[in-house]
């Protein structure tokens, strides 16, 4: 079976990029090829606009196998202690007197792409052009994969370095980065390996090259030259991923290069108005189609008079825990409002929805409880299954058969069956009736999260109990005050039983600085606005049923019975463009990706607000259809 060299480099007006080489068997080379100039065009230097790829055949004969030279870490509190190992190292190999020299080279060496090839013969840099230097090409890691596209710069280092001191005459190689954040570099002989030094230079310092450490009564220079940049090359036996020591914040810096190559990278954005269905961005005013204010209540003028006079008239924080001294008659007279909207006995108030979630489930179930958790469930519901300890049985998503099924197939002394009730990135709601009644008849509790029910569905927004005609009701109702009640705070709704088991056990409850007097009247003044004026969650279910139309209007294929319309676009570069476009248009609908939603299912996510009118809906439906087409190839 034939082997080839695959080797690519890219560059952004003139400037590289982006370098690589494999070299693998024939079957890889497509793959190969294709995560090659992913990487190219997805580089955290820029996006190339030029990609040179150059296959060639390898004859069997032409590949020489070598062992991965053994690795070490040498670190050391101070740069200079890292030379004085250098030299140390250097002296163990005989170049005592050349040692000060060869580090004051390694320190002075100017940017070239390749490295400085010094003879200590003659103690002369012999490289024929001084500023190209030796390239070092034709080598890979023997099992590397095709479409491994994220460079590992630690296994390519080692890949390098083993070449190197295998050349005719090089006795050892010296190597500082040249990345101005990552001050590690190397000393290579046959005699030690790899030792990897840190630091060899000051953080921002963009220095670096590397020497070769040559001896002509060795070998011949021509021999070492066409050795380094013409021998095939494949390297056995690698290390694992990371050296040993490796520098934690290099560890990271690679991380999220990483998810910079895969267009999972996360920044924030930044508002600088208060959240309403217009917000200003740069000084630029853009209708907002992704906030959970979905009844627009965080900037109600009555919500907000609500905070500013409770902060005034009980001050800006609670000082304590609800068990120790921060328990008000506001939080009590809220978590009484709370029980009585949900029509439960009892409520409890939590920091945040993410934190309700958290404390409740690790609350109510341990190492002998087997959680029943719909597959696309919220992240702190998984969180709060992860603290418990219970086993999770994930039951595919709202599909209530495969959730009996697997109640009666799994033995359980204590079970707890939880779902979102407005599942957050589809917008789809939980089928309650089904689910309360496999509940009750496989004896255990029920539990919805209702962070995108509640204010949203049901005849006046009560939530997904209303939604289904008080026919059903599950054992713990959570919720959250940050969305459709515009202000911030999760709560439980149960039995007085049940609420008074979380007092006691629920530690993000209990261990958590309680919320502030502002926040705990934000939201008792939502609710109440809620209560008295139905029209605005009505206004909201409109706004739905308007929007899907002008979508389907427009040939853009949506759905969902609540206020979250997911607009699935799959690739997640593509959905950024998508959404990139729409800001650019004045529209803010952020992209969701990995690890968010599932790989591939990246999606313009759309929240509505009760306050959009149907103009600015028709305009946004026919901007998406537009920008889909332009970015996302086809209609989804
Ligand atoms: N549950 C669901 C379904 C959510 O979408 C969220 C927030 N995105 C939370 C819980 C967490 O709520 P909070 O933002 O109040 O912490």
């Amino acid at each position: 079976m034939p082997t080839y060299s695959i080797k690519m480099r890219a560059s952004k007006s003139g400037k590289h990029v982006s370098g690589a080489e494999r070299i693998l068997p024939q079957q890889d080379i497509s793959r190969a090829v294709s995560a090659l100039s992913e990487r190219a065009l997805h580089h955290g230097l820029g996006r190339a606009d030029f990609i040179n790829v150059k296959i060639e055949e390898i004859q069997p004969g032409e590949l020489q196998y070598l062992e991965a030279l053994p690795v070490s870490a040498r670190p050391a509190a101070t740069v200079e202690g890292s030379y004085a190992i250098m030299r140390q190292i250097l002296g163990e190999l005989g170049l005592a007197a050349q040692a000060d020299k060869l580090v004051a080279l390694l320190r002075s060496v100017h940017p070239m792409r390749g490295a400085v090839l010094y003879d200590l013969a003659t103690d002369r840099c012999i490289e024929p052009d001084h500023q190209r230097g030796i390239r070092v090409t034709y080598m890979d890691a023997e099992s590397a994969s095709a479409t491994g596209s994220c460079k590992n710069h630690f296994r390519e280092a080692v890949v390098l370095a083993t070449k190197v001191v295998h050349a005719p005459g090089v006795i050892a190689e010296l190597c500082m980065s040249d990345d101005p954040e990552y001050v590690t570099g190397y000393i290579s002989s046959l005699r030690h390996g790899y030792v990897r030094l840190t630091p060899l230079k000051e953080v921002g310092n963009p220095h670096g090259g590397r020497i070769f450490i040559f001896d002509s009564r060795l070998a011949d220079a021509a021999d070492a030259i066409n050795y380094l940049e013409k021998q095939r090359v494949l390297v056995r036996g690698l290390p694992p991923e990371r050296p040993l020591n490796a520098d934690p914040q290099q560890i990271f810096a690679e991380e999220l290069a990483r998810l910079k190559e895969k267009s999972l990278y996360r920044s924030m954005r930044t508002i600088d108005s208060p959240q309403s269905k217009y917000v200003k961005m740069r000084g630029r005013s853009v209708l907002l189609l992704a906030s959970n204010s979905y009844l627009d209540l965080a900037d109600d003028e009555r919500v907000k008079q609500a905070a500013a006079q409770a902060a005034l008239a009980w001050g800006a924080g609670s000082g304590g825990s609800r068990l120790t001294t921060g328990n008000t008659a506001l939080h009590e007279q809220l978590e009484n409002k709370l029980a009585q909207f949900k029509s439960t006995e009892a409520a409890l108030l939590f920091n945040t929805g993410y934190m309700a979630n958290v404390g409740i489930i690790s609350a109510l179930c341990d190492s002998e409880s087997v959680i029943f958790s719909d597959e696309y469930n919220h992240a702190s519901i998984i969180d709060g299954c992860r603290l418990s300890k219970a086993r999770v049985v994930v039951y595919k998503h709202n599909d209530m058969r495969d959730l009996e099924k697997k109640l009666q197939t799994t033995a359980y002394r204590k079970g707890l069956i939880v779902s979102d009730a407005v599942f957050s990135m589809d917008g789809d709601i939980v089928d309650l009736p089904r689910l309360t009644a496999l509940g009750k008849q496989y004896h255990v509790l029920t539990m919805i999260d209702e962070a995108h029910a509640t204010g949203v569905i049901g005849a006046t927004g009560k939530g997904t109990v209303e939604y289904y005609d008080y026919a059903c009701v599950p054992d713990i109702i959570m919720g959250t005050l940050s969305k459709a009640l515009g202000a911030e705070g999760g709560f439980a709704c149960a039995s007085k039983t049940i609420i008074e088991y979380l007092k006691n056990k629920a530690r993000s409850f209990i261990f958590a600085t309680s919320q502030a007097p502002a926040t705990l009247a934000a939201a008792l003044k939502a609710l109440e606005i809620l209560e008295a004026e139905p029209r605005r969650a009505q206004r909201l279910q409109h706004n739905v049923e308007y929007f899907l139309r002008c979508l389907h209007d427009a040939g853009v294929k949506a759905e969902s019975p609540t206020a979250i319309v997911p607009i699935v676009i799959g690739n997640e570069a593509a959905a950024l463009k998508v959404a990139d476009e729409l800001l650019q248009q004045g529209c803010l609908i952020p992209a969701i990706r990995y690890p968010t939603v599932a790989k591939g299912t990246a999606r313009l996510r759309v929240a509505l607000m009760s306050s959009h009118t149907e103009a600015e809906l028709k305009r946004t439906a026919q901007l998406i259809a537009a920008a889909m087409k332009k970015y996302a190839g086809k209609q989804n």
